[in-house]
Parts: C-alpha cells; structure tokens; sequence
C-alpha cells in the first residue's frame, strides 16, 4: 500500500517542469491541513510556497470546502454561453467593487489562459476600432504563463528554446529596477513612438517566476502614464501578485494609473480550484458591442466560470473579509520586514527584498550556470530534509507562505535560512 502512490507514479505520470530521466522520486502527500503537507511516511512540511502561489487560506479549509460540497450539490456545471448563474454573477459583483476602474469579468481556468484571452482582448479592442496595431511589449524578465500567447510576452527564457520560431512579435524594454530605471522609460517611449503597439504587459510591483525581483509603484506609474499619452492599452497580470501577496488586495491597488486589463488566478479559489478571471475597462467591452457579428469575441473555454470554482472564489473572498485574515496578513508583512531587517547585509546575501507577504533572499554567486543547477537542487532538498518547502528560482530563495502560516512555522523558516547560510556550500 505504502508504495503504490509511487508505483503507479511512475508508471503512468508526466509531471510539470520535471526531467522525468533524472529527477528525484515525488513526494506522495496524502494530507494537507493549514500551512502543512503530510507525506505517506508520515513527515510533514511547511508549505513555503503555497503550492506554486495558489494557497492563501492554508489547505483543506474546512469553511471552503463546505461551500464546494453545497455548490457540487446544487449545481456542478452548466456551459455558459446562453446560460448564467448566480456564484458567477455573485463573483463579478463582489470582486469588480473591489477594482472599480474595471467594469466586466471574463472566465476561463488557469493564469495563462487569463493572460491569453487579455491579449485576443486587446488586440481585438483595436482591430473592431479599424486601428492597426502589431505588437506587444512585455519587461524582460517577464513571465506570463505556458499557452503560446504567454509564452510569447514571458521573457527569453531559455526554458522556451524548442518553441522560438513560433512565437510572435514582442518587443522587450528593461524594468525600472536599479540604477537605470531612466532606460526604462526612455525604453518604453522610443518603443511606442516607432511601433504599432496594442499593450503593454506587466506584472505589477513584483516579478514571480523571473526571481521575485520587485520595482516601486511610482516607476510603474510612469509606465503607464506613457502608454497612456499614446494609447496603448496596460495589461495588469496579477495572476500571482493578486489576493494580498503584495501587502494590498492587488498590487494595482498601490497605482494612481490603474490597468485597462486584469488577470488573476492562483489565489483566487483560495488555492483550491482551477479559475480565472480577466477583467477590462467599459471601454473595452464597448468596442466589442456592435449589429456585425464578426465583433464578437469569440472565445470560451468548456469549464468557463464553473459554479463550483466560483463557489471556491467566493468562500475564498469571505475569508478575506474577516478581520482574523486581515490581520494574519498584517503580521506576516510585519514580521518579514522584522527579519529582512535582520539578515539584510549579510556576506553571503547579494540582496534581501521584500513586497507585502513575499520575502526574497538572493545568494551571491560567481559560479557558472550548471553550478547554478547543483545550488538550486542543494538548497531544495536541505530545506525539504528539514522539513520546508521552499522552491529556489535559480539563486533567489524566497518565502510565499499561506497567510494562516503560525508564529512557529514562520520562525522555523526564518530559522532554516539563518542555518542555511553557515552551511560550507553557500
Ligand atoms: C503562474 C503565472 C501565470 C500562469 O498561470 P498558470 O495558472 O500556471 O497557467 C501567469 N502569470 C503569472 C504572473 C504567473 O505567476
């Protein structure tokens, strides 16, 4: 019994971003409560990282999983064009007061899919208009998701080699980070002059899977008011930065220049089902209203706004309106700037940067790229040895834990990066 989960693991399974020739044995988890993950031998690990950014409430939340019993009860699907329902409308309502800049909500699955259907949006908006625009311009660094439109606005990772000539047109420009914030701007507005350019596609404040590297609101406003003088639509993709990981319930909350486009996913179950929603200006929607036929935005997935996953949202959003939550959050934001204070400076530390309940560690390393990769595993399985999950993003440790994370959780994960950086291989 006991092995059976890896088994037929390894018989049957592909898994995500896995060299399925030489990577390590899965993990079989049979449980999750709260911030913890309890593997079949009986182990348990601190969640670090929220299950790939997903988990807000912790796992398992009792009060989230009575909602999607109730809602698997009453309704479990239904297909939603010609058809509505009231989690859906519930959900629209609920989340557009909270971004009133944004007028109409469109479903669909996953992150990608959110930032997919932002770009058919966008690049429609202006063709229903008869205005000829080409292009997208995304940060270097960005990342976007999987589908071939994502692909396309994520940075040049190498991760994307095979799928290169197939991708479309993109231009890049530099984030506002360091010392040559200027070239970013300058970047953006030679970029727009000499270009036919549809949007601009960011991640606000905080840059996930291209190393948590993080730039101020101010510099983004810029941005944006430079988008603006030329009329090029702004992409927010808060599919990881959105339900409070940057302190405020979207990173688009600490705008004076508010997005045309919103893209949220991971957090908004909760963590707990597949769902996404791309949001748009009225604008927007109007330019998509019309007697001919041929400007209908012809997208739909099968699962588009799944009662259940709606459900999901909604319990996910009443959690969010408790004070208990708000002030888990608090605490977290607090104690992490508590603890950056405290390393911040060490020799081993390139830098420490925090943005609301994300904590990033950047370890100094003059080592080739393949060093790189053994640092990377190194630091995944002391973490997971002791007890932790924390997922490296090439040298950039960071802490993304579910806000219920307890006091003694939170200080072992403190504690273990402390640990980490006597070790003799760092
Ligand atoms: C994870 C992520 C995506 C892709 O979401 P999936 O649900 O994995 O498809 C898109 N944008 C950002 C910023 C992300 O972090």
């Amino acid at each position: 019994m006991k092995n059976s989960i890896l088994e037929k693991d390894k018989q049957y399974i592909w898994h995500p971003y896995t060299q399925q020739k030489t990577a390590a044995e899965p993990l079989a988890i049979i449980k999750g409560q709260e911030a913890l993950l309890f593997d079949e031998n009986g182990n348990e690990y601190i969640d670090g990282i929220s299950s790939w950014w997903t988990n807000t409430h912790g796992h398992s939340n009792p009060y989230i999983a009575k909602k999607i019993y109730e809602q698997a009860l009453e309704l479990e699907h239904v297909i939603f064009a010609g058809f509505t329902h009231k989690p859906a409308v519930t959900l629209g309502e609920r989340l557009l007061g909270k971004i009133p800049y944004q007028k109409r909500v469109f479903f669909s699955d996953n992150g990608s899919t959110a930032v997919e259907i932002a770009i058919k949006m966008a690049i429609q908006y202006f063709h229903n208009k008869g205005i000829q625009r080409k292009t997208l311009v995304a940060f270097e660094n960005a990342f976007h998701g999987e589908t071939f439109g994502a692909m396309s606005a994520s940075g040049d990772l190498s991760l994307n080699n095979a799928f290169k000539e197939h991708l479309f047109n993109i231009i890049r420009i530099p984030e506002p980070i360091g010392e040559d914030k200027e070239k970013s701007f300058a970047a953006l507005e030679e970029v727009l002059q000499n270009n036919q350019v549809y949007a601009f596609i960011f991640e606000p404040l905080l840059q996930g899977a291209g190393g948590m590297r993080m730039y101020a609101p101010e510099d983004l406003d810029k941005l944006i008011a430079i988008c603006r003088k030329h009329e090029v639509l702004c992409i927010a993709d808060e599919v990881m930065t959105g339900f409070y990981r940057t302190g405020k319930f979207f990173a688009s909350d600490y705008l004076k220049n508010k997005p045309d486009l919103m893209c949220l996913s991971k957090g908004l179950t909760g963590g707990t089902l597949p769902l996404a929603i791309t949001t748009c200006t009225e604008e927007i929607f109007e330019a998509f209203l019309s007697d001919d036929k041929l400007k209908t935005f012809f997208h739909g997935h099968s699962y588009t706004a799944n009662p259940i996953g709606c459900a999901a949202a909604l319990a996910s959003l009443d959690l969010f309106e408790q004070d208990s939550t708000q002030q888990n959050i608090e605490w977290l934001v607090s104690n992490h700037a508590n603890f950056l204070k405290k390393i911040k400076g060490h020799p081993k530390l390139n830098d420490v940067r925090q943005q609301g309940t994300v904590l990033a560690f950047e370890f100094k390393t003059s080592q080739n790229t393949s060093y790189f990769n053994n640092l990377r595993d190194k630091l995944y399985y002391y973490f997971l040895d002791r007890g932790a999950i924390l997922r490296p993003l090439g040298n950039v440790i960071y802490l993304m834990p579910p806000y219920c994370i307890t006091k003694k959780q939170l200080l072992k994960l403190y504690n273990l990066i402390e640990q980490i950086l006597t070790e003799d291989f760092i």
